[in-house]
């Protein structure tokens, strides 16, 4: 478990990756306290690090966000629905997160478009990947909406499509739940779990490590993607992701 040579703990003005991909859970809109399925505060309180982040750094920055708060495809499948059925709901779950988080980024002065897997013209740019990295430069945050479009999947492993196809550095995965990056077992239920600085692709596979979809971490490997495994909900962490702070996981 080495230490990656990162910047300064104190330089927090030069971001690390010039475009990366921030995944987000759906459970990470919703709300710890009561059972609200998207909660204003938190959305609004992420919106805004996310938005002056993304500004004072002047990164590119695309977000793939999950639809766990509302539906998962697993859930309907174990209820007897024909499970493709059920992951068309899941990725619909994501295109309401992803209107949520766009009307929010968009509140706090930061331009947003949703760009969505499965065509919704109403409501949502179609997935174009040349337009998206046109938006990206255009200092806009693009909003990955309803996957990949495919059912079988999770939205981790479209953070990870994505990321290569719009070429961006690196994926930064937001924990929500209180574990703050990769550790040796589930912390929760082993207190003496340690959490790893950094830790390959092949290890975390050969160890069965629950960081993202096994489809999604294969393919991170072979595109050359670093995925970043920290805690999105501790204020000033997107931030310090961005620029390289030793905080989470790398996986590289
Ligand atoms: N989903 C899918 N294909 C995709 C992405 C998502 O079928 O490419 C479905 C799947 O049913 C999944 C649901 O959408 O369970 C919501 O996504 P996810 O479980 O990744 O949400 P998160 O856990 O990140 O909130």
């Amino acid at each position: 478990m080495e230490t990656e040579d990162v910047s300064s703990p104190l330089d927090l003005d030069t971001p690390r990756w010039r475009r990366v991909v921030l995944k987000l859970s759906g459970e990470a809109l919703a709300s710890a306290a009561s059972d609200e399925t998207i909660d204003a505060e938190v959305v609004d309180r992420l919106a805004a690090e996310i938005a002056s982040s993304r500004s004072e750094l002047d990164v590119e920055l695309a977000i793939v966000v999950g639809g766990g708060n509302i539906w998962r495809g697993s859930y309907g499948a174990m209820g007897g629905i024909d499970r493709a059925t059920s992951d068309h709901m899941g990725m619909l779950a994501t295109v309401i997160n992803g209107l949520a988080l766009q009307d929010a980024l968009e509140r706090k002065g930061q331009p947003t478009r949703v760009q969505s897997a499965i065509q919704m013209a109403e409501v949502a740019e179609p997935y174009i990947r040349r337009r998206a990295i046109r938006h990206l430069e255009k200092g806009r945050v693009v909003i990955f909406a309803a996957g990949m479009g495919n059912p079988y999947f999770t939205t981790d492993t479209p953070a990870a499509l994505r990321a290569a196809e719009i070429g961006a550095e690196a994926v930064l995965k937001g924990t929500h739940g209180g574990v703050d990056g990769v550790y040796s077992a589930d912390p929760r239920r082993h207190p003496e779990a340690t959490r790893f600085d950094e830790i390959s692709y092949m290890e975390v596979v050969a160890r069965d490590l629950r960081v993202m979809d096994m489809t999604a971490i294969a393919f991170c490997k072979d595109n050359g993607l670093s995925i970043l495994v920290f805690d999105i909900m501790t204020p000033g962490n997107i931030r310090r992701a961005l620029v390289g702070q030793p905080i989470g996981t790398l996986v590289r």
